[in-house]
């Protein structure tokens, strides 16, 4: 019997860009055409949760002043400590990423051998910081020119243009991450022009289809 190549073996792709570059536009295209996709940023949130041990890891490391009267974490001041102080951003980096991983690689275990996805997207902002090409099998980078991202996310998220350029320049150049990345998918044009790219690497890379 001939073996259908297409149902040959499950893809784990991480996704990854930069801030405002597109990765839930192409999450969603993703999931529509078959994939699980795990979300960092969900996980992210899940692992400082009251009564998780991150969070009292937080509590003794910051202070309780970090710590709203709920119990939970007090994000946005956390962020204003953390932002352009990169020892304490490795402090806390510290205690979340290696939970954030250890989980990730769990879900990842987890829907590998779900036959109801054809394939399982990581779709992390800080792939390539946190050290994560090892848990997936390609990298897609969704970049876009820096003048489409800084209009997007300043409307957005209601940012000056002053503030929308911190927030470009505090991450890893897309220019480096295009380096790193085994595909690009360029989101610098109309959301069809992204969704013509991702069906092409759906058919190419998933379906394994590429000629
Ligand atoms: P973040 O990581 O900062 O949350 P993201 O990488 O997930 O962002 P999206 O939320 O997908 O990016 O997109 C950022 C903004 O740009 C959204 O408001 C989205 O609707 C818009 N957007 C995404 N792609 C396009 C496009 N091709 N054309 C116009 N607007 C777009």
């Amino acid at each position: 019997m001939i073996p259908n190549k297409e149902l040959e073996d499950m893809k784990v792709i991480g996704l990854t860009g930069g801030i405002g570059s597109g990765k839930s536009t192409v999450s969603r295209m993703l999931r529509c055409l078959g994939a699980k996709v795990i979300d960092a940023d969900s996980i992210a949130r899940e692992v400082v949760e009251v009564g998780r041990p991150a969070l009292d890891e937080i509590k003794t490391t910051f202070g309780e002043d970090y710590i709203l009267p709920s119990g939970e974490l007090d994000r946005k001041k956390l962020g204003s400590l953390v932002f352009g102080n990169k020892d304490k951003l490795d402090q806390l980096n510290g205690i979340t990423h290696p939970r954030i991983m250890k989980e990730i690689a769990s879900q990842i275990d987890q829907f590998k051998d779900d036959d109801r996805y054809r394939c399982v997207v990581v779709d992390c902002a800080l792939l390539f910081e946190m050290k994560m090409e090892d848990l997936v099998e390609e990298t897609w980078l969704v970049s876009l020119e820096r003048k489409a991202q800084m209009e997007r996310i300043m409307n957005r998220d209601q940012m000056t243009q002053e503030e929308a350029e911190n927030r470009i320049n505090a991450q890893m150049a897309l220019s480096d991450k295009e380096k790193r990345a085994s595909r690009i998918i360029d989101n610098s044009r109309e959301v069809s022009r992204t969704h013509e790219q991702v069906l092409e690497l759906w058919h190419d890379v998933v379906l394994n289809q590429e000629s």
